[in-house]
């Protein structure tokens, strides 16, 4: 059943209230690792559906699905399962001077109720991954999934029907009134994964209640191909990185720049490794069922107005520009001779257009790197370890990928999180666990004498004795 359609967003959130003041001393180890082994097994069960539901949105490719939704969601459950006890157990910490003789102890308390808004670009990975975290927090959850991907909306609430009770977790299915009306109510912790405008919104909207937030959040992420970059391998990860889901990845390669002196051969290696792996022609392009879909009507006509002002503004394709607005289909694009005051320059594109911009040297393409926001992802391809670390510590982004991209999502040891504009905080692995629990001090006195810090004062010296 549709369980948005049978309470009010008010009297979901009284109901998680309800069920964690019940929980309080309940939703221990036991408890939370039995939440997450259901939600597990739910997705397990729901594995078809998921596929169907992906495939109906946006034509999703299976081994895609199976890759970045599923995958990740159940490595981070895995991964929860695996070190809850860890994370959860209280962490001594070192007397100071001033405390000598007491106990202290660090306890993660779960925040309370969080609310996570999801996009829609991986909607299953975006929604139950959080939703994992949470749970291995102890919190309860309000789960918002995104109006864009109607199928997969379904299929998670059922999925969270399925496997939680509905005092613990529940999907509220709507789009921006739903979600407003939803940030309207006072959760301890919001955690949103979307665009850095909305991000603002829920931001400005959490501070009401003084809750917490986590927010996922995008923008340009730009690959450097260096000079003594491996051309062959970097133009085949930047491909895969920059296509599979149809560009609309947070943490694609929205851009490349690519240093001069191999410009024309790294771009024959693009050329190269697009038709490899979606064919030569465009017509077996357009055949392919490895290329996703465009989400919705609105993004189609908003990339394919990218490329007609970049065109128009002199750019050249190397391959694709084309697109089908009935099948919402865009074919791998590359654009040279783009410049700054386009759009495909200025803007997050997110989808498969990539435009690729040579640079003279180091200094060159910092700079430019620099005069944007700070990325969520900055990818450099180069062998030469020296100009890697350079450019590294010369930039400031949420995360690097050297010789490789997009991977570093799938490693739960790593937190994941943007930095200014590209978000604030962190998922996945412990990081997702911290962002829904609250480090507890406990402080206990045994037999420590405070009495002589009290008045009537003795003397500065006692005090200075402390410090
Ligand atoms: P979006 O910001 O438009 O929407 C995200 C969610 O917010 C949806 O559930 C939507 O219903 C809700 N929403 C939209 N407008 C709202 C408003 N005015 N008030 C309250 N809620 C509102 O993002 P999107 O188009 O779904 O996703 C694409 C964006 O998300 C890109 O910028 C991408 O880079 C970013 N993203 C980031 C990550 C990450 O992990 N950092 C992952 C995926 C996507």
């Amino acid at each position: 059943m549709d369980q948005s359609t049978i309470a009010t967003p008010e009297h979901v959130f009284a109901r998680l209230a309800a069920g964690n003041a019940r929980r309080r001393l309940r939703f221990g180890l036991p408890a939370r690792r039995e939440a997450l082994r259901a939600l597990s097994e739910a997705i397990r069960n729901n594995e078809d559906e998921i596929l169907a539901a992906l495939s109906a949105d946006f034509a999703k490719p299976e081994a895609e699905i199976r890759l970045t939704e599923i995958l990740p969601v159940q490595a981070e459950i895995a991964h929860a399962l695996r070190n809850l006890k860890r994370w959860m157990r209280p962490r001594r910490a070192r007397p100071t001077r001033a405390t000598l003789g007491m106990r202290a102890r660090i306890i993660s308390e779960p925040k309370g109720t969080a609310l996570i808004i999801a996009p829609w670009n991986y909607p299953v990975a975006l929604s139950l991954g959080p939703l994992a975290s949470a749970l291995a927090a102890g919190c309860a959850v309000v789960l918002k999934p995104s109006e864009l991907t109607p199928a997969s909306t379904e299929v998670i609430t059922r999925i969270v029907a399925e496997a939680l009770p509905e005092d613990l977790a529940v999907v509220c299915q709507g789009g921006v009134e739903m979600s407003q009306a939803l940030l309207d109510l006072p959760f301890d912790h919001v955690f949103f994964t979307g665009s850095p405008r909305v991000g603002r919104i829920v931001m400005e909207k959490a501070a009401r209640h003084l809750a917490s937030v986590t927010l996922e959040l995008g923008g340009k992420s730009p690959v450097i191909v260096g000079p003594g970059a491996d051309l062959k391998k970097a133009a085949r990860m930047i491909a895969w990185a920059k296509f599979s889901n149809a560009g609309q990845t947070c943490i694609a390669p929205d851009h490349v720049f690519v240093s001069k002196s191999v410009e024309a051969p790294f771009l024959a290696e693009l050329k190269a490794a697009i038709a490899k792996m979606y064919g030569r022609t465009e017509e077996a392009q357009e055949a392919s069922r490895d290329l996703a879909r465009i989400v919705s009507p609105d993004h189609f006509a908003r990339l394919m107005a990218l490329v007609a002002e970049a065109e128009a503004g002199g750019a050249r394709t190397l391959t694709g520009g084309k697109g089908q607005a009935e099948k919402r289909y865009i074919a791998p694009t590359v654009l040279m001779g783009t410049d700054p005051s386009m759009g495909v320059e200025r803007e997050e594109i997110f989808g498969p257009v990539l435009p690729v911009i040579p640079f003279g040297d180091a200094e060159d393409v910092l700079a430019r790197i620099e005069a944007g926001p700070r990325p969520l992802a900055l990818y450099i391809f180069e062998r030469d370890r020296s100009l890697v670390e350079r450019l590294r510590r010369a930039s400031s982004s949420g995360a690097v990928g050297v010789n490789v991209a997009l991977v570093h999502y799938f490693h739960q040891n790593l937190p994941f999180g943007g930095i200014g504009n590209s978000g604030v905080g962190a998922a996945h692995g412990y990081w997702g666990f911290a962002a829904f629990s609250h480090d507890k001090p406990v402080l206990e006195n045994r037999f420590t004498p405070l009495g002589l810090f009290m008045p009537p004062y003795r003397g500065a010296r006692l005090v200075k004795l402390a410090q």
